[in-house]
C-alpha cells in the first residue's frame, strides 16, 4: 500500500557512506555509535469499563487494542487518580486521555472535558482526531484567540469537549467564569497535553492558572481529574504535581513497538587554520570548526542521494531555510531536478501547506525535509529512515523526541546528532554517557516565585475574592505576598477575604519576560521586521548595532525604550557590532549553603544591576577591533536567585594558580558553568547570567555567581545548587577535554560575554573546579 521510494541502505551502510564523504580531516567525525534496540509492543485488552460505542469508534480508526501503558493510564484516570503519562514520541499518548474522557461523555450526556495544549496547531490536530472518531453529541471545538465572537457563545453552551490553551484560560475563560459556570460544573476531566513545555517562568505562571481553574471548578461544585501527557522526562510525577498542585501518579513504561535505531554522535571537522601572517591581532585565533548547518546540509544531501527519507531538525527558522537551500543546490548539481525532493518546514506555515509537506514526505515524493522543532509537537510524522539533529536541542527530552521520528517497526533507522561549536554540544559528543546513560532531565518550574505568585494572586482576586483556604491552594508563600499586596494598596483585606481594588483586570502576561518585546521597524517603510525580547534589546538593538534579519543586514538608528521600538535602515557595513556591559551583583540573603572548608557553595537571592555601556565595531573579515563607541543606556535592575561558590585565595594558590590569574580562571569557569547548566536543568544558556570576581564585597573571596535571568528566579539556579557536583564535574570535563590550547567557543568562550571574552585562563579554570570538587566530595 505504501509507495515509498525506499532506501537500499541500512543504517550502518548509510552511516558508512556519510562518513566516507568527510575528507577534510583525518579524524573521523563520528565520536560514538549507540545501538538502541528494537522494542516489541505489548497490548492490553480494552478496559472492561470501556463504552462499546467508544471502543467501536477507535476500532474503526484502526486501533484494535490499546498498548499496556495506554490502558494503565486510562484506568487510573477512570478511577479518579490524577495521572501523567510520560512516554516517547508516537507512543499513542492521546488514546490514554481520550479513552476515559470520551467514556465519561458517553456515560453522562451532560459531562464536559477541557483540553489544554501549548500551541493552537496542536489543538487543531486534536480536534481533527476527535472529529474523525465520529462520536455523537460531543461537539468538540477549539476555543482560542482566533475563535470568532459569535461562535464563542455556541461553544460555551453546546461543546462538551473544549480544546484551548493556558493563555486563553488566563485571559478569557477564568475572568469570564460566570458565563462558563455550567461547563465548569459538569467538568469531569482536564487534559494537559505536552505538559513538559510548561517550564521556567512560563511554567510557573501556568501552574497558578491551573490553581485558579481548580478554584473555579470547586466554586461551581466539580472536582475534575487531571490527565497529563508528557515527553519522556525525569521525575514526571514530581513536575506534574508542581504544575497542578495535586498528587499525580506517573505511568512511564512505554509498551508501544519501535524499530532499532543506530544513533551516531558527529563532530564537524576543524577547518584548516586561516593565513594569519597579516593579522595585527596579537592573540592567536582559536581553531574553528565547520559550521553545523553546512555539515547538516551535506549529510542531508548525501542521504537523499542514497534514497533515504530523512528529516533534519534545525534550531532556527533561518537555519532550516539555509539547510534546505544548500541541500537543494548540491542535489541539483549532482542530478538536475533532484533538489525538488527537499523542502523546508517551519512554524508559521499554513496548516494546509504543512499537511501537504507531511503527505509528500510519507509518500516518498519528498525525500528530505529541513525543519525547526515546530515539527516536534503533535505532528503525525514518524517512521522515517534517518533523522539528523543539527545542534543539541537543549534537553535530552527534546533529543529523544526528535530522534523518535526515526524508525518504523521492523526496520532499522539512523539518527545523527551534529554538534555545534559550543561547550555543551562539544561535551556531549565526547561524553556519550551523558546522552545515552543519563535519565532525561526534570522539567523545572517554581510556583513559589514571588514575581509570578503576586500577579497571579491579583488575577485570582479579580475573579473572586481570595479566602484563607484559597491562599493554601496557591502555596506557602501566598499569605505573606497577599499581605504585601495589601500594604501596596493593590488588594484590600475585608473579613470575607482579599479583594482586588481596581476597576480593570490585572495585566499579566504568562510568557512575560520582564517587559514588552521591542519591535524592530524599518524606518523608511514602517515595516515590522520582528521583535527582540526586552532582556536582550539593549545589547542587540542599541543605536549603531548591526541587526540581521532573514539574512538581510540592518543598522539601528534609534532605540526608543519607552515605546519599545527600534528604528533601523538596511545597510551592509563591513563590520559587526559587539555590546559591552557592566554587571554588578549584591547578595540579598542566603537560603542555603554548604561549608566545605576553603570552598563554600551557596543558594540565595541577589540584586543584579546591568548596564550596556559601549560597543565594539569589528571587521567582518578577520574580526579585528575598529573602535569602541560609548552608549547612553539606563541601568537595569533584577532581583533574582543565584547559585555561587567561593574559594579561599590560599586554596587557589595551593592549586597552582598565580593571584594575577584568579580573574581569568574564575571567568573561564563561569562561562563553561553557564554553558553546561542546560545539561541538568531544562533551560537555555540565554536564560541565565553569570558574574565572576577575584574578590567580591559580600563574600570577601574569589567568587563565581550564576543567576536566573528572570525576576524572582525560574528554578534554574536552585537546580544547579541541588546538583552542584554533577554540574561542576561536567563543566570541568568539558574544559579539560577540549583539544584547544587557550580556550575556544567549545569550552570557555561565550557568545554573550559582555567583556569580550577577556580575561580567560582555560588551564587554571580546571584547577579552580578541581579545588571546588575535591572540597565538595
Ligand atoms: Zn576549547
Ligand atoms: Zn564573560
Amino acid at each position: 500500500m505504501q509507495c515509498v521510494t525506499s532506501t537500499a541502505f541500512g543504517p550502518a551502510e548509510l552511516l558508512h557512506r556519510l562518513r566516507a564523504r568527510t575528507t577534510v580531516s583525518a579524524v573521523s567525525p563520528v565520536t560514538h555509535i549507540e545501538r538502541v534496540p528494537a522494542r516489541e509492543g505489548r497490548t492490553a485488552p480494552w478496559p472492561d469499563w470501556t463504552d462499546p460505542a467508544v471502543r467501536d469508534a477507535f476500532t474503526a480508526q484502526g486501533v484494535t487494542t490499546p498498548w499496556e501503558h495506554q490502558a494503565a493510564a486510562a484506568t487510573l484516570a477512570r478511577e479518579g487518580t490524577h495521572v501523567v503519562l510520560a512516554t516517547g514520541t508516537a507512543s499513542g499518548k492521546s488514546l490514554a486521555y481520550q479513552l476515559p474522557a470520551l467514556n465519561a461523555l458517553a456515560e453522562d450526556p451532560k459531562a464536559t472535558v477541557l483540553y489544554l495544549s501549548p500551541t493552537k496547531a496542536l489543538a487543531a490536530d486534536q480536534l481533527r482526531a476527535l472529529r474523525r472518531l465520529g462520536l455523537d453529541g460531543i461537539r468538540p471545538a477549539t476555543f482560542d484567540g482566533d475563535t470568532p465572537r459569535e461562535e464563542r457563545e455556541w461553544i460555551r453552551q453546546h461543546s462538551r469537549f473544549v480544546l484551548t490553551n493556558p493563555d486563553m484560560l488566563h485571559h478569557s475563560l477564568l475572568p469570564g467564569h460566570g458565563r462558563w459556570g455550567v461547563f465548569l460544573r459538569r467538568l469531569r476531566y482536564v487534559v494537559i497535553d505536552e505538559c513538559h513545555t510548561y517550564r521556567g517562568v512560563f511554567g510557573s505562571h501556568v501552574a497558578h492558572v491551573l490553581r485558579r481553574l481548580r478554584r473555579a471548578t470547586a466554586r461551581y461544585g466539580s472536582s475534575p481529574t487531571f490527565v497529563l501527557a508528557s515527553a519522556t522526562s525525569g521525575d514526571p510525577a514530581g513536575s506534574a504535581s508542581r504544575l497542578t498542585g495535586l498528587p499525580v501518579t506517573a505511568v512511564t513504561e512505554d509498551s508501544s513497538p519501535s524499530g532499532a535505531v543506530t544513533f551516531a554522535l558527529w563532530e564537524p571537522p576543524l577547518l584548516p587554520p586561516p593565513d594569519v601572517s597579516d593579522s595585527s591581532d596579537t592573540s592567536e585565533a582559536p581553531p574553528i570548526r565547520r559550521s553545523a548547518l553546512r555539515e547538516t546540509a551535506d549529510l542531508l544531501t548525501d542521504s537523499v542521494v542514497a534514497g533515504t527519507r530523512t528529516l533534519a531538525f534545525i534550531r532556527s527558522r533561518r537555519g532550516a531555510e539555509v539547510v534546505a537551500s544548500l541541500a537543494r543546490q548540491s542535489l541539483n548539481e549532482a542530478v538536475p531536478g533532484l533538489g525538488d525532493r527537499v523542502a523546508a518546514y517551519r512554524g508559521g506555515y499554513l496548516r494546509e501547506d504543512r499537511r501537504a509537506i507531511e503527505r509528500a514526505l510519507l509518500s516518498g515524493e519528498l525525500l528530505g525535509l529541513a525543519s525547526t522543532n515546530a515539527l516536534e509537537l503533535g505532528v503525525d510524522l514518524s517512521g522515517l529512515d534517518a533523522v539528523l539533529i543539527c545542534g543539541y536541542p537543549g534537553t535530552r527530552a527534546s533529543l529523544w523526541q526528535q530522534a523518535g521520528r526515526a524508525g518504523r517497526s521492523g526496520r532499522e533507522a539512523l539518527a545523527v546528532l551534529v554538534a555545534r561549536d559550543d561547550p555543551l554540544d562539544t561535551y556531549l559528543v565526547h561524553h556519550p554517557e551523558a546522552v545515552f546513560g543519563s535519565p532525561v532531565e526534570a522539567t523545572v518550574l517554581d510556583p513559589g516565585n514571588p514575581y509570578v505568585l503576586g500577579p497571579q494572586l491579583c488575577c485570582a482576586a479579580s475573579e473572586a475574592p481570595l479566602t484563607e483556604a484559597d491562599l493554601a491552594l496557591f502555596g506557602e508563600p501566598a499569605a505573606a505576598i497577599a499581605a504585601q499586596l495589601v500594604a501596596e494598596g493593590v488588594l484590600r483585606k475585608r473579613p470575607s477575604g482579599w479583594y482586588w481594588t481596581h476597576r480593570g483586570r490585572p495585566e499579566v502576561d504568562l510568557r512575560g519576560t520582564g517587559g514588552a518585546p521591542v519591535a524592530v521597524v524599518e524606518a523608511a517603510t514602517g515595516r515590522l521586521l520582528g521583535t527582540v525580547d526586552h532582556g536582550s534589546s539593549h545589547a542587540m538593538l542599541h543605536p549603531g548595532a548591526v541587526h540581521l534579519h532573514q539574512g538581510v543586514s540592518y543598522v539601528v538608528d534609534d532605540l526608543d525604550l519607552e515605546d519599545a521600538i527600534a528604528l533601523v535602515h538596511q545597510e551592509e557595513p563591513d563590520w559587526t557590532t559587539h555590546a559591552r556591559d557592566v554587571t554588578n551583583l549584591s547578595v540579598v540573603n542566603v537560603r542555603s549553603y554548604v561549608d566545605a572548608g576553603p570552598v563554600g557553595l551557596f543558594l540565595g537571592e541577589v540584586d543584579v544591576t546591568n548596564q550596556v555601556v559601549s560597543y565594539q565595531r569589528r571587521r567582518l573579515r578577520g574580526g579585528e577591533v575598529i573602535d569602541t563607541r560609548p552608549l547612553d543606556l539606563p541601568v537595569r535592575e533584577l532581583r533574582t536567585v543565584a547559585v555561587w561558590f567561593t574559594v579561599s585565595p590560599p586554596a587557589l594558590v595551593a592549586a597552582g594558580i598565580e593571584p594575577s590569574e584568579f580573574p581569568g580562571a574564575l571567568h573561564a569557569a563561569e562561562h563553561a558553568g553557564i554553558g553546561l547548566l542546560p545539561l541538568i536543568a531544562t533551560c537555555d544558556r540565554w536564560d541565565i547570567g553569570g558574574l565572576s570576581t577575584a574578590n567580591h564585597a559580600d563574600t570577601e573571596a574569589p567568587t563565581v555567581f550564576v543567576y536566573d535571568g528572570h525576576p524572582g528566579g525560574a528554578g534554574f539556579a536552585e537546580r544547579a545548587y541541588d546538583t552542584a557536583r554533577e554540574w561542576l564535574r561536567a563543566t570541568r570535563e568539558a574544559i579539560a577535554s577540549c583539544a584547544c590550547d587557550s580556550g575556544c567557543p567549545s569550552c570557555v568562550q561565550s557568545p554573550k560575554c559582555g567583556n569580550g571574552n577577556n580575561p580567560l585562563n582555560k588551564p587554571d579554570a580546571v584547577k579552580v573546579l578541581d579545588t571546588v570538587l575535591t572540597a565538595l566530595m
